[in-house]
């Protein structure tokens, strides 16, 4: 069984006590253990202050850049490693291991882009300046300049590639070194891109550390300078926000954590290639990953009169779904990738289900194709519907991280669309699907506050739109409320986390002077 190590202090720490076990998820063999004990955080955090952190701020974002592009590189070279040690830990296909891995270089490589662009300078210079008195002996000019601490992540186990690396290329593009921890169960993908990225040379000492299994002192040692992004579930995000130092030095925590996303269907769409799209996608946002993405949709609405052919379209489509170990090629969803997280589906089904009937799957394990019988932690789909839709409760607060969702009818009315789906209490992406733009105006004006993204589905994006779980760089991702919060990626906005804006005030000359090389941003 292989040992997953951390890279800290500029070499490998290998534990020698408090191992966590790592198992396919498939088969329940055990394949690797991690540990993080024996690690002095306190060291690791000066390493990253003392070493990465200078080494990167003396960087122009242009050379910061040309670290993402190799990090990208390093991703797409070792691609097809990466794959097969993501379907054996985290029980991915090979096109969901894909959106993971594939997602992180395209992340990496999109930021190298963004930091060309930007070119030879050290800061950046937000907006227009502006004169402050009669003349412009005074004057003042926004600027953001990084930060002098640690960017510390946490991450969520469903995207051990793309979560650190979504996270690190904004990080280091602002120029802060990186303490990256993956969740246990899934850290060997992380563990490996890590060590493929070290092993190449291509960063700064004390830009990139890793840590596998607990985070130990890490987070009571945090200070103003430094910045904790999570991604997880509410409940550890709450957990690890109040901790008393972050509060009394007012650290600045990104958090990312649960959303129960919506797909909304309108009333005009009666077939044709919106209706299309929008089963294309729910079915898609059920499945991908066997349901385990933050931006999957959980609640799917729609018009009362069209619940029972929209309920049958999908049931037919999820019947035809085969789950199983991802190496039987007939296997379109792999596992769920813990027993934690199967015993955590099982239990949120049985809850959804005080308000809300099952019309297709079990919300039970199965057997999966090419698994041994009785091992493997396998959840066919399940849909569930709720005809009461404004008082189905559980359904607006319970998230279920699996292949999980339920169809909620409603009157048609965009009033009646934006106030069921605002229950969810803050979303990372509610889709709507409609070609009146009458109509989705009334509902944007109800029910955008509560929303990180809304993704439009109509007859012209049908053609080319990813899906709504996509989390892509150049748009927000991120949610208010039990979304989180956050904000991550969304172009430049994901770096300037990691940077202090200041205003700049004096005489314009000598403003202007200073701020002179610096990149406009807007
Ligand atoms: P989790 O149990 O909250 O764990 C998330 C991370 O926090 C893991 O790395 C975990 O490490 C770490 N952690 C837990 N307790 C900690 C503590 N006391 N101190 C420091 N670190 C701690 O969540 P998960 O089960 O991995 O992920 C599923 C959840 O993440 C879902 O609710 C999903 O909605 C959410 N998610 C959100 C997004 C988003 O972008 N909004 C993306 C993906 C997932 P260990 O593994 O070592 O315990």
């Amino acid at each position: 069984m292989k040992t997953l190590r951390s890279y800290v202090c500029g070499g490998w720490h290998e534990a020698g006590s408090g191992f966590a076990t790592l198992v396919d998820p498939s088969t329940e063999e055990e394949i690797a253990r991690a540990s993080s004990a024996g690690i002095d955080f306190g060291a690791v955090l000066d390493y990253a202050r003392e070493r990465g952190g200078p080494a990167l701020r003396a960087m122009t974002f242009a050379q910061r850049g040309q670290i993402l592009k190799e990090m990208s590189r390093l991703l797409r070279e070792h691609r097809d490693e990466l794959l097969e040690l993501s379907a054996r830990n985290t029980g991915t296909t090979k096109p969901d291991g894909s959106f993971d891995i594939d997602g992180g270089s395209g992340t990496l490589a999109f930021y190298s882009a963004q930091a060309k662009r930007l070119g030879d300078v050290r800061f950046l210079v937000e907006g227009d300046g502006v004169q402050l008195a009669k003349t412009e002996a005074f004057w003042a000019q926004h600027v953001l300049v990084p930060r002098h601490g640690v960017a510390v992540h946490v991450n969520a186990f469903n995207f051990p590639v793309w979560g650190f690396a979504e996270k690190a290329a904004c990080a280091l593009l602002a120029g802060m070194p990186v303490v990256t921890k993956p969740a246990t169960a899934t850290a060997m993908v992380t563990e490996r891109a890590v060590e493929i990225m070290v092993e190449a040379g291509i960063l700064p000492d004390g830009a990139l550390q890793l840590i596998t299994g607990s985070t130990g002192d890490l987070l009571d040692r945090l200070g103003p300078q430094d910045i904790l992004a999570f991604t997880g579930s509410a409940d550890t995000a709450r957990s690890l926000r109040t901790r008393d130092n972050l509060l009394a030095a007012c650290t600045r925590v990104n958090v990312e954590a649960d959303s129960l996303n919506a797909a909304v269907l309108g009333p005009d769409v009666t077939g044709g290639a919106t209706l299309d799209f929008f089963l294309r996608d729910v079915f898609r946002e059920i499945t991908q990953k066997a349901g385990q993405k933050c931006t999957a949709v959980r609640r799917i609405l729609v018009p009362a009169e069209r619940a029972d052919e929209v309920q049958e379209a999908l049931s037919s489509r999820l019947a035809a779904v085969v789950t199983g170990n991802p190496a039987d090629g007939a296997v379109t969803m792999g596992p769920l990738a813990t027993a934690q997280q199967l015993e955590d589906a099982v239990r949120g089904v049985a809850e959804l289900r005080r308000s809300a009937r099952l019309v297709h799957g079990t919300g039970e394990r199965a057997d999966g194709a090419g698994a041994p019988e009785g091992k493997g932690f396998f959840f066919p789909p399940v849909l569930l519907r709720a005809d009461d839709s404004r008082n189905a409760g559980v359904i607006h607060e319970r998230e279920v991280f699996g292949p999980v969702a339920t169809i909620l009818p409603y009157d048609g009315g965009a009033a009646a669309a934006a106030e069921i789906v605002a229950q969810g209490g803050g979303m990372l992406v509610t889709s709507v699907y409609s070609d009146d733009a009458g109509w989705l105006g009334e509902f944007l004006a109800r029910a955008s506050s509560s929303q990180g993204r809304i993704y439009l589905g109509n007859q012209e994006s049908a053609a080319e739109g990813f899906g709504s779980g996509a989390a892509i760089p150049q748009a927000l991702h991120g949610g208010p409320g039990r979304a989180g919060g956050g904000e991550e990626l969304g172009g430049l906005n994901g770096v300037k986390l990691y940077m202090q804006r200041l205003a700049l005030q004096g005489s314009r000359a000598l403003v202007d002077e200073l701020a002179a090389g610096m990149e406009k941003t807007s």
